[in-house]
């Protein structure tokens, strides 16, 4: 004589069951993609709206799968995030990145900065070094690097976090905002932190110009960094509309597929030979 809740139970654990393989399956081939240099980094181009010219790209991580093919790392970010390995998995990027900004600068190659993102669980005492010894190891200068965080870490607000900002700033890197909108910041909060950059989140920027709601928190995030002297960036612009009404705001930069969609290095690089403009 059963509740009739057996099948449920039965159900939900057959399908947490097929959950956990599934993230085993991810990090045990995660950490072959490692070792056997399956990872790569595409760029997406951030475009001034003053001069239309480029002046930043985003490193985006992607995984070349022998056999699932490119996978986007929606999949395998928060995977590495659970278990762990995003630590390796940064210091991969950390690497990855420096690397590439040492080959455009032998190769001659005028090349904007790169921006790295960040997950909260790299962000500890360790990282100014790690990010000291890769910046060292390749010989490029802080300046060629902008870091992406997200408000999770800030609201996590503890004075260490901070004090690692602070040095971060100090060797020359500069911070970014990222996804911002979507977290709890308010402008009181924002202020502790050395952030040179606010990145509004695609969510708001997909409504522009229609959503009243979408409208409005842009026009607020706009203002707000233009009273705290911070550039402010809208990414997932997909629209000359959406231009149009950033651009009216006074929105500094954007990215998104109007212009470029994250592409290899390769592609960045004749992207920017080319001299493209908006
Ligand atoms: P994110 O940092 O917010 O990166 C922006 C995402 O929006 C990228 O997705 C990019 O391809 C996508 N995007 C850019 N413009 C447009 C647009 O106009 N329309 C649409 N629909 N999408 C656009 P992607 O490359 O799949 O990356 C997803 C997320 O994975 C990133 O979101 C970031 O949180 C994380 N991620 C990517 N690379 C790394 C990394 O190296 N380290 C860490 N920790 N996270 C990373
Ligand atoms: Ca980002
Ligand atoms: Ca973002
Ligand atoms: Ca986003």
């Amino acid at each position: 004589a059963g509740t009739g809740m057996e099948p449920a139970l039965l159900f939900f654990s057959e399908e947490m069951n097929q959950r956990v393989k599934e993230h085993l399956r991810i990090e045990s081939e995660l950490r072959e993609a490692l070792a056997n240099g399956e990872l790569l980094l595409y760029y997406q181009p951030k475009v001034s709206l003053r001069t239309g010219r480029i002046v930043g790209a985003e490193a985006l991580l992607r995984w070349r799968h022998p056999v699932r093919g490119l996978i986007s790392p929606g999949v395998f970010i928060p995977v590495a995030e659970e278990t762990g390995l995003i630590m390796e998995l940064g210091n991969w990027v950390i690497e990855e990145a420096c690397r590439q900004i040492r080959r455009w600068r032998e190769a001659g190659l005028a090349m904007p900065p790169v921006a790295i993102n960040l997950s909260a669980r790299q962000f500890d005492r360790g990282l100014p070094q790690r990010m000291a010894d890769a910046l060292e190891r390749h010989g490029v200068h802080p300046g060629q690097v902008m870091l992406e965080i997200t408000e999770s870490l800030l609201v996590r607000g503890a004075d260490s976090v901070i004090a690692i900002m602070n040095e971060l700033v100090a060797m020359g890197l500069a911070l970014a905002l990222d996804d911002f909108g979507t977290g709890y910041s308010s402008l009181a909060y924002l202020k502790k932190f050395p952030i040179s950059t606010l990145k509004i989140d695609r969510a708001f920027v997909t409504g522009l110009p229609h959503e009243e709601d979408d409208c409005a928190i842009a026009r607020a995030i706009v203002t707000m960094a233009q009273q705290m002297r911070q550039e402010i960036v809208a990414e997932g612009v997909e629209t000359r509309e959406q231009m149009a009404f950033l651009r009216e705001l006074g929105c500094d930069q954007l990215q998104g597929y109007l212009f470029s969609q994250p592409i290899p290095a390769a592609d960045f690089e004749r992207m920017m030979g080319d001299g493209h403009r908006l």
